[in-house]
């Protein structure tokens, strides 16, 4: 009987993903370049149309075409978009999409997760136009909707919170000039921005924040009118959300801390088996000492 699940579950297993069935009829998303193998168009293209339902449910989704170029460090003259040292991947304007497949991203996250985020940069600009939307709520959500987590983040995160070094939000718009550290911090508190702000007001809160910042015309003015809330309140809530989930982390998670408890522990097991030698020793001379006054008292009777 055991055959009937044994031998399909090992056809699965060894037949490797099922072939994605791309849609020739649709012409919306373009790879092009050194695609990698973990993409294809109807992967991308299943993910654009899902990040459009979250951002903009209400309006027709946009199909005019999108090109997603792949390159190496090799051909990178060739690119005309300069992205930071520690950047994944860039969009340009609505309808191009760049990413290198050979630099390591920010945080540590896989091309697929890179090209959705890249997707849900260009999904904004296209169904909300020239808003200004903070740069922490752009880089939030494509964090959010392409479910980019680690381990780095947790780590950069708990690291802040136990030096108090959380950036207000605000300083995030300048995040290209950063470096490498504060860039994954930025992106970090910018994706637990907008993880707050889906927990309190669920995932529709974010096209309704969206569609009044259109009214409005400015976001702090949106986040008034949908949240009840100015921007250093979202900023103090952010803050406190943060270091409620990373106060503990760092004394579990840093590496640092790992040697430091380890060497202390070495320390410590150093001087025990000192004192243990010690007392040993003691008791060993005393014992001599004993045997000595035996053997002399011996000698004299
Ligand atoms: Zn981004």
């Amino acid at each position: 009987m055991l055959y009937r699940i044994f031998i399909p579950l090992m056809l699965r297993l060894f037949a490797g993903p099922a072939l994605a069935v791309e849609d020739p009829a649709d012409s919306t998303i373009a790879l092009s370049g050194r695609v990698p193998s973990t993409i294809t168009r109807s992967f991308a293209m299943r993910n654009y149309e899902r990040i459009w339902k979250a951002v903009a449910p209400e309006a027709a989704l946009d199909r005019r075409a999108i090109t997603v170029v792949y390159y190496s460090r090799l051909d990178q003259r060739k690119q005309s978009v300069r992205l930071p040292e520690w950047g994944g991947g860039g969009a340009v304007g609505r309808d191009l999409i760049v990413i290198p497949i050979d630099r390591s991203p920010l945080p540590d996250v896989t091309l697929p997760q890179v090209t959705v985020h890249e997707l849900t940069h260009i999904a904004l600009e296209r169904a909300y136009g020239r808003l200004h939307v903070p740069r922490w709520f752009h880089e939030g959500l494509a964090m959010t909707l392409s479910g980019q987590l680690s381990f780095d983040e947790q780590l950069s995160l708990s690291r802040a919170v136990f030096t108090r070094k959380l950036l207000p939000l605000d300083s995030i718009e300048m995040v290209n000039r950063f470096d490498v550290h504060e860039a994954e911090l930025a992106y970090s508190e910018s994706h637990l921005a907008v993880a707050w702000m889906i927990d309190r007001y669920g995932l529709d809160g974010i096209p309704e924040l969206l569609r009044a910042l259109r009214s409005c015309g400015s976001f702090d003015a949106a986040l008034k009118q949908e949240y009840g809330l100015t921007d250093a309140e979202l900023d103090r809530l952010v803050r406190n959300y943060i270091v409620e989930r990373y106060r503990g982390v760092f004394f579990f998670s840093d590496a640092y801390l790992f040697w430091f408890l380890g060497a202390l522990l070495a320390i410590l097991a150093f001087i025990a088996v000192k004192i243990r030698n010690d007392k040993r020793k003691r008791l060993m001379e005393e014992q001599e000492c004993a045997e000595d006054e035996t053997a002399d008292g011996k000698g004299t009777a």
